[in-house]
């Protein structure tokens, strides 16, 4: 499948995985917005949240918790961060794998748009 986090993942690109277990990789964001900018990815090709089933519910669940663990290991846990997944056109999602935003390390706007 000509999916970039698919490759990420399998690791055909190489980019470093800060964490990784059975359903999910971690890696830093090539393009980072905030001095922390991390990356949740389920291992699981799904396009985007709005793809996902019933059957996706633990694996979503997971994501959150995985990036409240990473962000506590990267020491924003404290500080705070920002969760955020753009889902398609309007959402402004540009890779069509689902993943999850972990943006920290500096104050965030309180502008969401
Ligand atoms: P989206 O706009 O789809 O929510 O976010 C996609 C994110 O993936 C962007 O923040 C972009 O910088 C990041 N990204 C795209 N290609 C790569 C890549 O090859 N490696 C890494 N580490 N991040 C990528
Ligand atoms: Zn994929």
């Amino acid at each position: 499948m000509d999916c970039i986090f698919c490759k990420i993942i399998s690791g055909e690109i190489p980019s470093p995985h800060i964490y990784e277990d059975d359903q999910v990789v971690v890696i830093n964001d090539i393009n980072p917005q905030a001095p922390v900018h991390m990356l949740v990815l389920p291992k699981k090709h799904v396009e985007s949240v709005a793809a996902t089933t019933d059957e996706d519910q633990a694996l979503l669940g997971h994501m959150m918790r995985v990036a409240a663990i990473m962000a506590e290991k990267v020491g924003i846990a404290e500080s705070g961060y920002r969760l955020i997944v753009n889902t398609g056109r309007d959402g402004a999602q540009s890779v069509l794998h689902l993943h999850l935003h972990v943006l920290g390390g500096k104050q965030m706007t309180e502008q969401m748009a």
